[in-house]
């Protein structure tokens, strides 16, 4: 969508006066460098994937100016990092880290607080520091894109692969923050990471893990990237999905490349879908599924041809299930209800016999047919699917967006047991309130072992207002009915993170008050992502910015 005249000026930070904010700019500029500095004053541009703005959350849910930054501050070193946190606590200015911003449908590079200054750190702390080969490791900048890593990785000819979301052009470093996932055997990202270095609230640097023991003459710990750990508390896990820190570099696994096989099941019967989580359990428990394979509804298999809903069916309501049933019958996957991605890993003979079991277990499934790649037309989402599961970044899954005008897209993402009953509860909330919300249903279960990732992806007009609102009241039901059976969201878009954090109540909100307790004791004034995962600084705390 093209750009349109702004309707307020700069968004000031919360309880600063423009003089103030002005003079505050102009000693962050003398810090960075003028040019390193930049209002938030002109008009904002959604831009697509990997054109993105920085002002704002470009798949607004809201009013287009209502989440937007007051200036973008564009770091170059972890000293200056820690120049702008005392900055902030100087000025008392909220400021938003992001590391690259393409957290698509979970806020994108908006802050939580409007106003808030975001620190963009990608934009020139972008160094991939060390890849090493003996220990099958890597340490990044937050700027170091998946295509970024992969291509570092080609160029040397190194023998690793990468782990991927869905779409590559997001930051290895802000995606394991956000406790993101992919899909090879390395697919859970902040497991499959060692090491952090830390800027604090108060601008204090902390090393993580072993690097928290000096090296030799000053040089990095040995086994900093080769044990998470160390001694005491186990800190990582505090700097994920909060705003107690921002991250300057982190250490990443890499996974030795391996032979694979992606392949598709078909599963012909609706009803037939706990049926199908029973047969996955055992696998997925065991092992053997070789990574995080995904269980897609049908309806998918109509959007992931990249073609418009329009093609498919006339109507402005959600697409019927017959219609779905009629269209599908004339693509690969056929006339069925849900289609299986899996890829197997390791040598010719290994993988053999690991899809001898699979196929042997999901014959239970009547109807249940398989497919090689081989078995489908080039353009099949297969060979997509193929290449993410073997560490290939791509941008396949932009095709969504095609598939209403303006589309933009929201994630529900409970989290259920890999068990038929519960993921049945969870897709029965989908779909009743999909229907009454007036929204087409597209969920994946993404297949960890014990649980999966149950993502719905809602998608919505962004130019239509009624589109948003009915969205975001979907939303908001989805989430209370889910917790009301006892099953909570991995990750939200910032404007349900309060919402989300409150479902998380055991004992009188144990979790929250101890969260709001590290908060207090690292970021007394408040400074460092406000309300970023529910959590918001005592300076705020029940003044009305909880949603
Ligand atoms: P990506 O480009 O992978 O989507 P983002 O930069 O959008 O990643 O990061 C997702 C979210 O994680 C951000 O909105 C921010 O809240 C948090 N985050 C990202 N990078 C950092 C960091 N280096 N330090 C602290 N928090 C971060």
């Amino acid at each position: 969508p093209e750009s349109v005249p702004r309707q307020h000026n700069v968004r000031l930070p919360p309880d600063t006066s423009r003089e103030t904010f002005d003079e505050a700019v102009a000693s962050l500029r003398q810090a960075l460098g003028h040019e390193n500095v930049v209002l938030n004053d002109k008009p904002l541009v959604d831009g697509w994937y990997l054109e993105h703005p920085n002002t704002h959350d470009a798949f607004h849910v809201v009013d287009q100016e209502e989440l937007v930054c007051s200036a973008i501050a564009y770091p170059a070193s972890t000293t200056e990092v820690q120049a702008i946190v005392k900055w902030a606590n100087n000025y008392g200015i909220p400021i938003y880290p992001i590391s690259m911003g393409r957290n698509v449908g979970y806020g994108g590079s908006a802050p939580r607080v409007p106003g808030s200054v975001v620190v963009d750190l990608g934009k020139r702390m972008n160094k991939i520091l060390k890849t090493d080969a003996d220990n099958a490791s890597c340490v990044v900048e937050p700027g170091v894109s998946y295509f970024a890593l992969y291509e570092e990785i080609q160029r040397r000819k190194l023998p690793f692969w990468i782990d991927c979301p869905d779409l590559g052009g997001g930051s290895v470093l802000g995606n394991a923050v956000d406790r993101g996932v992919g899909y090879t055997p390395m697919g859970d990202h902040f497991a499959n990471h060692c090491g952090m270095e830390i800027v604090l609230p108060n601008g204090e640097l902390l090393r993580t893990g072993m690097g928290a023991l000096p090296g030799k003459n000053g040089a990095d710990n040995p086994t900093w990237q080769s044990f998470q750990p160390a001694y005491g508390p186990y800190s990582d896990g505090i700097f994920s999905q909060s705003n107690f820190g921002i991250v300057c570099q982190m250490g990443f696994w890499l996974m030795h490349e391996t032979g694979h096989q992606s392949y598709m099941l078909t599963f012909p019967r609706d009803e037939d879908f706990t049926d199908i989580v029973e047969a996955i359990r055992p696998l997925a428990q065991k092992g053997l599924l070789g990574n995080i394979p995904q269980l897609r509804h049908v309806a998918q298999e109509l959007n992931v041809t990249g073609l418009p809903k329009s093609h498919w069916y006339s109507g402005p309501d959600p697409i019927p299930r017959d219609v779905i049933r009629k269209q599908a019958a004339q693509l690969p996957c056929g006339d069925c209800s849900w289609v299986f991605y899996g890829t197997q890993y390791g040598d010719a003979a290994s993988i053999k016999t690991q899809l001898d079991i699979i196929k042997s277990a999901f014959s239970k499934i009547k109807g249940s047919k398989f497919y090689l790649p081989n078995d489908v037309p080039p353009d099949h989402y297969l060979h997509s699917r193929a290449l993410v599961c073997s560490g290939v970044p791509v941008l396949r899954e932009l095709d969504w967006l095609n598939w209403k005008p303006n589309a933009a897209h929201l994630f529900f993402s409970p989290i259920t047991p890999t068990r038929g009953e519960d993921a049945q509860i969870v897709h029965n909330i989908n779909v009743r309130l999909h229907k009454k919300y007036g929204f087409d249903l597209f969920p994946t279960l993404c297949v960890a072992g014990r649980e999966m990732h149950y993502i719905t992806n809602i998608i919505y007009d962004r130019s239509s207002d009624d589109e948003k609102r009915r969205a975001a009241a979907l939303m908001r039901e989805l989430i209370a009915e889910a917790a009301s059976e006892g099953y909570g969201e991995y990750r939200t878009h910032l404007l349900f993170a309060d919402q989300v954090a409150r479902t998380y109540s055991w004992n009188n909100n144990a979790l929250m008050r101890f969260n709001e307790t590290i908060k207090d004791a690292l970021d007394p004034n408040g400074i460092l992502a406000p309300g970023r995962n529910g959590i918001w600084p005592k300076k705020y705390r029940g003044k009305g910015w909880e949603l």
